[in-house]
C-alpha cells in the first residue's frame, strides 16, 4: 500500500470539471485581484463562520500580521502566544518589532494553557494569539475571561481550524479577529497561497481592508503604512467551490479519527501511542490526527518504508529556534511543548481514506511495536 500524508489529487478529481470551468470564467473576465469574485467568497466565508466581516488576504501569515497591525502592535510591545505552533504565529509578532511572549501548552490538547496566561501579562502586552492547533479550538472561554478583564484583544490563529467549533460558535468569532489560511494542506485549501480574517467589529474590519491595500481607502491616499496582501479571483472561485464540500470533508476526517481511535484501542496500542483528546464543547475538524508515540522517529521511518506518509508537526518549538536565541529561553523553559515536539506524529486523516487504509496504518504501527 501507498498512503501519502495527504492526497489532494483524490480530492480534486471529482471536482475537476466544476473547478476548471470556474477558473476559465475568471480567465475570460481577466479580473484577478480582489473584485466581485473575491467579495462573493468573502461573503460566503463570513456566513459560514458566522462573522459579520470577512477580509481576504494573501496568506494565513498575513492574516495574523494584518490583525496585529490593525490592533496597533508595534516596536516594544509584547504579544502572548504558544511555542508549539507553526512559525507564522510568532513570526508575525516579530515582523512588527514586537516580542513574542510564550506560554506553554496543555499536555492533552496541544493548545494554549490558559492557567499560565495571567502571569505572562505585563503592561506591554498588546494582544494574545491562541492557536487552534490541529483543528481543535483552544479554551477560548478561559482565555477571553482573562483578556477581556484587561481589555487585551485576542487574535485566533484558526489557520488549521476552519469549521471547528466551541459551544455554539465557529472558530473565527471566538476572539476579536480570526485568521485563516487557504494553503493547500489546510482543510479548505486553494491552488496556492491565500488567507482570510474574520471579525464582528466594524472598525477593525475597516482598518483591515485599508491595511491590506497599502493603507489606502481612496486610491493614492495613504492614511497608514499598510502592506500589499490581497486575495485573487482565481483562488476565490476555487475556494468558493470547495467551501460547499468543507463540512462533508470535515465529517470524513472526524469519521476517520473515530476509526483510528477504535483501531488503536482494539490493537492494545494505547500503552505505546496516545490518541488525540477532544475537550468537552469542542468540535474537532482534524486538520491533523496527531498521536504521541514512543520511539517516534523509528516508528516514522518504519511507516515510511511500509508506504505510509507521516509528518512531525512540529519538531522544534519556537523558543528553541535559532532566530529566537535573543529571547533568552533554553531547553526546559517550556517543557510540555518540548515533550510534544519529541513525541508527536501526524498520520494520514483526509476524507478520501477508506477503512482499509486506516487498518493498514494501525496494523503497521502494531507490527513496529511487536518487533
Ligand atoms: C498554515 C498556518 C499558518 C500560516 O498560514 P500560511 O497561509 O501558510 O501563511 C499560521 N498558523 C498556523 C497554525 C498554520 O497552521
Amino acid at each position: 500500500m501507498n498512503i501519502p500524508l495527504l492526497d489532494l489529487k483524490a480530492q480534486f478529481q471529482p471536482l475537476r470539471a466544476e473547478i476548471l470551468a470556474a477558473m476559465q470564467t475568471v480567465c475570460d473576465e481577466q479580473g484577478f485581484v480582489l473584485g466581485p469574485r473575491v467579495i462573493a467568497f468573502e461573503e460566503a466565508i463570513g456566513k459560514y463562520i458566522g462573522a459579520r466581516y470577512a477580509i481576504g488576504c494573501a496568506s494565513g501569515s498575513d492574516a495574523l500580521l494584518l490583525s496585529l497591525m490593525a490592533m496597533g502592535v508595534e516596536q516594544g510591545d509584547e504579544v502572548i502566544t504558544v511555542p508549539f505552533t507553526f512559525f507564522a504565529t510568532a513570526g508575525a509578532i516579530s515582523r512588527l518589532g514586537a516580542k513574542p511572549v510564550f506560554v506553554d501548552i496543555q499536555r492533552d490538547s496541544f493548545n494554549f494553557d490558559p492557567t499560565q496566561l495571567e502571569r505572562a501579562i505585563t503592561s506591554h502586552t498588546k494582544a494574545i494569539i491562541p492557536v487552534h492547533l490541529f483543528g481543535q479550538c483552544a479554551d477560548m472561554a478561559a482565555i477571553n475571561r482573562i483578556a477581556n478583564a484587561r481589555k487585551i484583544p485576542v487574535i485566533e490563529d484558526a489557520c488549521q481550524a476552519i469549521g471547528a467549533g466551541q459551544g455554539n460558535k465557529r472558530a473565527g468569532v471566538l476572539g476579536d479577529t480570526g485568521c485563516f489560511s487557504f494553503f493547500p494542506s489546510k482543510n479548505l485549501g486553494g491552488f496556492g497561497d491565500g488567507g482570510m480574517i474574520t471579525t464582528n467589529d466594524q472598525a477593525l474590519a475597516d482598518t483591515l481592508s485599508m491595511l491590506r491595500v497599502h493603507g489606502s481607502r481612496v486610491r493614492y491616499l495613504h492614511e497608514a503604512v499598510g502592506i500589499n496582501s490581497r486575495l485573487d479571483a482565481l483562488q476565490a472561485v476555487v475556494l468558493h467551490i470547495k467551501l460547499k464540500y468543507l463540512n462533508q470533508w470535515a465529517e470524513g476526517r472526524r469519521r476517520n479519527a473515530a476509526t483510528y481511535d477504535r483501531l488503536f484501542k482494539q490493537a492494545g496500542l494505547l500503552e505505546r501511542v496516545s490518541v488525540p483528546t477532544t475537550h468537552a464543547g469542542n468540535f474537532h475538524v482534524y486538520n491533523q490526527y496527531t498521536i504521541r508515540a514512543s520511539r517516534r522517529d523509528d516508528l516514522r521511518s518504519y511507516l515510511k518504508d511500509k508506504g505510509v506518509g507521516t509528518e512531525i508537526y512540529y519538531p522544534i518549538p519556537m523558543h528553541l529556534q535559532n532566530c529566537y536565541k535573543n529571547l533568552g529561553h533554553k531547553k526546559g523553559s517550556f517543557p510540555i511543548s518540548e515533550q510534544a515536539a519529541e513525541q508527536v506524529l501526524s498520520l494520514p486523516i483526509y476524507a478520501e481514506l477508506s477503512d482499509s487504509h486506516l487498518t493498514y496504518v494501525v496494523d503497521t504501527i502494531a507490527e513496529f511495536y511487536r518487533r
